[in-house]
């Protein structure tokens, strides 16, 4: 690059942090209003398509982020912003006059109004021939499936075709040989304007896009009903590959993913098409405020599936084509049960967080979904036609301008002439949550009084709807403020009242929202057990069971049944008990947990106590010398899990802490051993798209009260990972580096139970129970190289290493990158104390990984004092993990993958 300035030469250089900002100094000041000229030469090397936004698949070419781009200069100061994958834009509007070269076959979409009159024949002629065709079935008909990827000869002679636009702030254009083309128009709800529209689709996906006009045009009417005319002559949907998303935005042009059916495929057209309205038209700072843009624009999303398809049930549909419990649920339901998981979790950040400090869940969950939910509600309230009168209102003071999250309140409030409060400082900068409880229903001579509570952390408005022989008679919406509301209802015959009748407040508890007067007692739901797992239904109380056979070593084959309330979204008290027949133990083995949480408001964003229940079989070899083979255990452990923060922070970085106490029977006929026990573990986690770290304080302290054998332990364990490739097959490395020291130590029997092992707790070791063994107290067969991912983390098994004082080891772990993600490289390195060498031993190994929950690993290397690795038995060196501890509490809550 060479910038000059009005043609002459100036000085610029990279930024040091990020090599795709530059800085141009100017030899004279710009001021207001003034005027200059920058120019430089440029080349891109077009990348693969599978990275991110820009490149190509083949020939089809996605050409976007291709030119050096001013920052924008707002009152805010420079915005200057790298390219991140998880974080989107903030560009400066402008004119835009731009000529492409290229094979004269390539059929290409772009922003802009084409102004080559051949190029236009050609496409208007593409058009009325792909229309033909599907009019014919020779194309987009289910029989007639093309599958070919192949792309034709490009041909020899070049074309020049030229695109201009004004009031936009990128240019993309997307060129594919293979396109079939669809032309359409739609005329526009309040200027009666004509848009032309364009779809442009390979032939393998035309059964699902040969209806993408009515799409375009349908998203183009609505966004401009709700919001204010498209301003420009043209939309066109292309398809594309786009390892960012379902679909990318552009300025008149967007480029969308493969979908899997025709209804996603709408969704993702409408929504980007929408964009041309957030992020286009009103151009907020994407990167900064991210809901801006898509959450608005997931609003109007959700508003046109409701208002086109009133009776869908997108999200049902969905979820394993419908064959769950879900029970009618709709696209609005998605996100409104994405967000109250979430939330109810503790996991969420507000949606005022900046694009990159946003965990990869919460940037899906909470800056599309909760935007769009808490913009649902505030419609609710406002009503259709105020609403309506505020995002015009919106649009006109806005469009083609940068408006800040201020800029939207202010006239929003002013609009609606409404406190909005509640809205811009709780639910966008907080995650503060609704919970409102209808706490009393009596029948007066004029009507009903109604006493509504607030028990959430947001005063929001509150809706009450009376309803008689199911029907809607009446609602009234209570003004936000107090804590504790009394309305009045003036129709005499109603015989339910509920708040929020139709699901349009986000609120995280809606099972104390409702009256019957039918009920005897009105506040007792009546209790349904449904078939493996399904939604928590309003005024009803869900319970899910299945049949579950299951085994191991010593129990033998186990048939039993499963019954839980772990439905969406979760609730305050969870339980799963799953008894089962054990063929070994020829008696009841099986598993029970038991949970309560709450979500304070200050200092901590979760709080769950409960307490896990677990007997299995057992053979003899578990921390004792029982003769009698047939013995059992059986534990009860009950924990308190806090995920500590604070509802205003946007940071990535999260604590928790949790407590667990085990007590562990072992019985044998007559005999019988007790373990009394407990663990304290501090937990700090930084989750962000292509780095996740965290770092673990444990102290851990058992005592068999039987042979007062006991270990006192503490450890301290960090993990880093750092996503190396960024595209689709997002392929990580693993760095840990560990260290536990003994404290107290006593095994009188040798039983080798509170060793600390360099290849990871085997079952004897796992004294908390914390995972499932297939064979808990194996110490011979293949059986007994199933290991936990804790201690030294050696991923091979060499019961010569372990230690009953201290162990510091060092793991590394790269995923390769083939498909599937199953394999992946091993390193580890460390030492350990036998008690008599100062220096401790030293250790690696290196080897190959296979699977995922259930991982395999073969060791290639091994030092001499772990054994020799292939002149004795080889298999007994494999080492395999399970990672298969149903019940989450929430320590890991997003990881890789
Ligand atoms: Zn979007």
């Amino acid at each position: 690059m060479d910038f000059k300035v009005n043609g002459e030469k100036v000085i610029w250089e990279f930024d040091p942090l990020n090599l795709d900002i530059c800085k141009i100094f100017l030899a004279t000041p710009l001021f207001s209003g003034g005027r200059i000229t920058i120019s430089t030469p440029f080349t891109v090397q077009i990348p693969s398509g599978e990275i991110s936004r820009l490149g190509h698949v083949g020939q089809s070419y996605q050409i976007t982020q291709w030119y050096p781009k001013p920052a924008v200069y707002d009152k805010n100061g420079w915005n200057p912003i790298p390219y991140l994958n998880q974080g989107e834009f903030y560009s400066e509007y402008g004119s835009f006059d731009v000529s492409i070269t290229l094979p004269e076959n390539y059929v290409v979409g772009a922003t802009g109004d084409l102004q080559t009159t051949s190029e236009i024949d050609f496409l208007n002629d593409l058009a009325a021939k792909s229309a033909l065709k599907i009019k014919s079935g020779e194309l987009g008909s289910a029989t007639k499936q093309v599958t070919s990827f192949s792309f034709p000869e490009s041909s020899s002679k070049m074309k020049t075709i030229r695109y201009t636009q004004r009031d936009v702030h990128d240019f993309g254009w997307f060129a594919d040989k293979r396109f079939e083309v669809l032309k359409g128009e739609v005329e526009l709800p309040q200027s009666k304007r004509k848009v032309t529209t364009w779809a442009m689709f390979t032939p393998k996906n035309a059964e699902f896009w040969k209806n993408a006009i009515e799409y375009i045009n349908d998203g183009t009417y609505y966004y401009s009903l709700w919001n204010g005319d498209y301003p420009y002559n043209q939309v066109t949907a292309v398809d594309g590959t786009i390892s960012a998303g379902g679909g990318m935005e552009y300025p008149n042009v967007t480029v969308i993913g493969n979908t899997s059916s025709k209804e996603e495929l709408e969704v993702v057209i409408v929504h980007e098409v929408g964009h041309n309205w957030f992020y286009g038209i009103l151009g907020s700072n994407e990167r900064v405020h991210g809901w801006m843009d898509e959450g608005m624009n997931t609003l109007n999303e959700v508003r046109y599936v409701q208002t086109k398809y009133p009776d869908n049930t997108r999200f049902s549909d969905m979820v394993l084509n419908g064959r769950f419990h879900l029970n009618g649920l709709d696209h609005h339901d998605s996100g409104d049960i994405s967000y109250r998981m979430m939330a109810m979790i503790g996991a969420d950040q507000p949606i005022e967080t900046t694009s990159p400090d946003f965990t990869p869940a919460n940037y899906g969950l909470i800056m599309y979904q909760k935007t769009g939910l808490v913009f649902f509600y505030l419609r609710a309230y406002l009503g259709e036609d105020l609403f309506g009168q505020c995002m015009h209102a919106y649009f006109e003071k806005w469009k083609f301008k940068h408006p800040q999250p201020e800029d939207m309140r202010s006239i929003l409030e002013q609009t609606s002439g409404k406190n909005l409060s509640w809205l811009f400082d709780d639910l966008i900068q907080t995650t503060n949550h609704i919970d409102y409880r209808l706490s009393k229903v009596k029948k007066t001579p004029s009507g009903f009084d109604v006493t509504v509570r607030n028990v959430g952390q947001v005063n929001g408005p509150i809706e009450i709807d009376g309803y008689a022989d199911g029907k809607l008679i009446e609602t009234s919406w209570v003004e936000p403020g107090e804590k504790k509301h009394l309305v009045h209802l003036s129709s005499l015959n109603l015989d339910e009242v509920r708040i929020d009748a139709n699901n349009n407040i986000p609120e995280l508890d809606r099972m104390n929202n409702q009256w019957k007067k039918s009920l005897l007692f009105n506040k007792i739901e009546p209790v349904k057990f449904e078939f493996l797992f399904g939604d928590h239904e309003r005024g009803k109380s869900n319970n899910f069971w299945t049949p579950m056979v299951s085994g191991n070593a010593y129990d033998k084959f186990m048939v039993g049944i499963v019954a839980h309330n772990y439905g969406i979204p979760f609730k305050n008290f969870q339980y799963l008990i799953a008894p089962m027949y054990s063929t070994g133990r020829k008696s009841i083995s099986g598993i029970g947990e038991f949970s309560y949480s709450i979500l304070p408001r200050k200092s901590f964003k979760l709080i769950r106590v409960g307490v896990s229940l677990k007997s299995f079989k057992n053979d003899e070899k578990m921390g004792n010398s029982f003769t009698d083979q047939n013995q059992y255990y059986a534990n009860f452990s009950p924990y308190i899990f806090m995920n500590l923060g604070n509802r205003k922070s946007a940071s990535p970085i999260s604590h928790s802490f949790l407590i667990q106490t085990i007590s562990s029977t072992i019985k044998s006929g007559s005999d019988s051993t007790n373990e009394i026990g407990g663990f304290i573990k501090f937990a700090t986690h930084c989750v962000k798209a292509d780095h996740q770290a965290d770092l673990i304080l444990r102290s851990d302290y058992m005592k068999n009260t039987a042979n007062s054998n006991e270990v006192g332990r503490v450890s301290i364990e960090g993990n880093y990972r750092f996503r190396y490739l960024k595209n689709k097959m997002k392929r990580w490395v693993e760095l840990r580096a560990y260290f536990g020291s003994n404290y107290r130590y006593k095994d009188a029997d040798n039983t080798g139970r509170y060793l600390i092992s360099m290849s990871g707790a085997s079952g004897n070791q796992d004294i908390f129970y914390e995972d499932y063994y297939f064979a808990r107290s194996a110490t011979s067969g293949f059986f007994a190289n199933q290991r936990n991912a804790d201690m030294g983390g050696f991923k091979t098994t060499s019961n010569a290493a372990s230690t009953s004082f201290w162990m510091t080891t060092g793991n590394f772990y790269l995923q390769l990158p083939i498909k599937p993600n199953v394999l992946g490289v091993f390193a580890d390195a460390g030492t350990y104390s036998n008690g008599s060498a100062t220096n401790g031993i030293f250790v690696t190994g290196l080897g190959m990984r296979l699977g995922k929950v259930f991982g395999v690993y073969f060791p290639l290397y091994q030092s001499d004092n772990m054994g020799a690795l292939f002149t004795s038995n080889y298999s007994k060196n494999i080492r395999f993990t399970l990672k298969m501890n149903i019940v989450n509490k929430g320590l890991k809550l997003t990881g890789i993958n």
